[in-house]
């Protein structure tokens, strides 16, 4: 599983990458909205894609709601669609309801509310059937 986690929060950031590198073969770590963009749309664009996306909504230079959009609207641009498209899990401090439906509009698959837990990561991944 190839997986590009976005966080801007260096603990946050270290958290995830502990729980991520046991399941993941690879992953790319992102520390604002820019890099994100560009390690998405260059893993892309290189015929490659990821299997998971681990996005925050609260990051510098882009929020991840825009991210989210932006990272749809590209794999659109090059067909890449339904079973074949990256599955994206929101990872935010950000609980309301406004942001919850915002990015499930956006196409989102998944939503965790921080703080979480291994095994809440965990249940959303099994529930995505990225692992069983
Ligand atoms: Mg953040």
């Amino acid at each position: 599983m190839n997986v590009l986690i976005v966080e801007d929060d260096a603990i946050s950031r270290k958290m995830i990458e502990m729980l991520m590198k046991p399941i993941a073969n690879e992953y790319d770590l992102a520390e604002d909205g820019k890099i994100a963009q560009y390690l998405f749309n260059k893993y892309i664009d290189t015929g490659n894609r990821y299997d998971l996306v681990l996005l925050d909504i609260m990051l510098p230079k882009m929020d991840g709601q825009t991210l989210l959009q932006k990272f749809r609207k590209k794999e659109k641009e090059k067909g890449i669609q339904g079973k074949s498209s990256c599955k994206i899990i929101m990872v935010s401090a950000l609980g309301d309801a406004g942001n919850i439906m915002e990015a499930f509009k956006n196409q989102c698959d998944g939503y965790l509310t921080k703080p979480y837990n291994k095994r809440n990561l965990i249940e959303e991944l099994k529930k995505l059937e990225l692992i069983s």
